[in-house]
């Protein structure tokens, strides 16, 4: 049994009015952990333990963490999470909510990552938040899913961080013959080095995160996604903050389901000027979710957003 479930796929009505498109989601934020990151994360976390690890570390304080606390209660297994002193108090919380051991070490992710690594012992296995094979084939079922509900979209719209989800769904659209599928990749503003990387032909690092959008702040994708842009039909699009956060509080009004500005991301796409969402008629979003924001906490965010 996986520890991801089979999420709803359904149509927006308000989205494909305004439109005057087909628009069908894909509600990840439905896992029980809260995004998709509990596809990959569940699949990594099933194959470690199966060769013997008897302890999960994760240096994320965000989905994926949570993500991994939640597989290691649910497998048996302990988990450590490392995360730095600017992760939120709410973060946390919900990392220890999950029986995880928390640690704070450092300023920033990069020194609770090294933290984090200096620690592994040889019983243990390290999750990383996007750069796995194994995840990938873990996230790409949520297109296994949507391809068995049918009809197929014209375009698959996403947020991208690290790319990790991105490479998951195009190997889902791979191995169920939607290779010809075009995917959106939405960035933020301050966040976008995946666009970067695309534009340039090889992985960028920015040299640091200016978005608000906390779950996409990878400041350089992992070397997979940005091979796929030249094998797959890959169109960038980087939204401001502002656009994220009025995204994420529109979808709670029209389906009452609360995200992160990062999976606003990928809803504010659908408004922007894509050649690929101008030539399609049916549109699929990942809503991939996100438990690291408030309705307080977005309503703040959306009076000072730029
Ligand atoms: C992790 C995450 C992303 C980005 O996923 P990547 O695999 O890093 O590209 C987007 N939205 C949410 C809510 C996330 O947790």
């Amino acid at each position: 049994m996986p520890l991801h479930i089979q999420t709803p796929y359904i149509r927006s009505q308000a989205a494909s009015r305004r439109l005057g498109k087909d628009v069908l989601l894909k509600i990840e934020a439905m896992q029980p952990s809260g995004s998709f990151k509990l596809r990959g994360v569940g699949a990594v976390c099933d194959a470690r333990r199966a060769a013997g690890a008897r302890r999960f570390v994760s240096s994320s304080g965000g989905n994926a963490g949570i993500a991994v606390a939640y597989a290691g209660r649910e497998l048996g297994v302990p988990v450590l999470v490392v995360v730095p002193e600017s992760t939120s108090a709410r973060a946390r919380d919900l990392i220890r909510l999950e029986g995880a051991e928390l640690i704070v070490h450092g300023a920033s992710w990069a020194e609770a990552n090294t933290f984090a690594q200096s620690v592994i012992g040889a019983h243990d296995a390290f999750v990383h938040p996007f750069d796995d094979p194994v995840l990938w084939r873990g996230h790409a079922t949520m297109i296994d899913e949507m391809a068995a509900a049918g009809p197929k979209p014209d375009a698959v719209v996403l947020a991208v961080g690290g790319g990790g989800l991105l490479c998951g769904v195009l190997e889902g659209l791979a191995r169920n013959g939607w290779r010809d599928v075009p995917v959106v990749a939405a960035e933020t503003q301050g966040a976008d080095c995946y666009a970067r990387s695309v534009a340039q032909g090889r992985p960028f690092e920015l040299p640091g995160i200016t978005s608000i959008a906390t779950s996409l702040g990878a400041k350089r994708p992992c070397d997979a996604a940005v091979e796929w842009a030249t094998r797959h039909a890959v169109d960038n699009v980087v939204v401001s903050d502002a656009a994220a956060v009025a995204a994420s509080l529109r979808f709670l009004d029209e389906h009452r389901i609360l995200v992160e500005p990062a999976c606003g991301a990928a809803l504010a796409a659908l408004d922007a000027a894509s050649p690929v969402l101008a030539a399609a008629s049916r549109i699929a979003v990942i809503v991939c979710g996100g438990v690291t924001a408030t309705v307080e906490h977005l309503q703040a965010l959306s009076s000072r957003a730029r």
